[in-house]
């Protein structure tokens, strides 16, 4: 093939240019996201795999930035969801606690618990 750039003849298989150092068509199909079609299954993943979700979103953000971001949010909202149910349980366990009129020692081994 022929470089775009400077029109000399230059290997098919050649990711640049040694002639002008441009990228060639091949740099740029091999640059094309694959299948980075950043469905709702990898936020269903990294809802119920925060742990996972978190990794995805790492390895995946450079390179399937919509995939990425997909799991990133899954993971997210999974998270704030169970601090959330943690914090309501706490603030139940307290509730209770203090109707009953233990005090707050009764409340310890519920608060670990919890
Ligand atoms: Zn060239």
């Amino acid at each position: 093939m022929f470089c775009r750039n400077c029109g000399k003849e230059i290997d098919d298989k050649a990711y640049v240019c040694p002639h002008c150092g441009v990228l060639t068509s091949n740099a740029e199909a091999q640059k094309q996201p694959v299948n980075d079609s950043g469905s709702a299954g990898w936020g269903v993943l990294g809802f119920f795999f925060p742990l996972v979700g978190l990794i995805l979103f790492l390895i995946w953000k450079s390179d399937r930035p919509k995939s990425a971001r997909s799991a990133g949010i899954g993971a997210l909202i999974s998270v704030i969801l169970y601090a959330v149910l943690i914090v309501i349980e706490i603030i139940i366990v307290v509730i209770a606690a203090m109707s009953s009129g233990y005090g707050t020692i009764a409340l310890l081994p519920a608060l670990i618990a919890a």
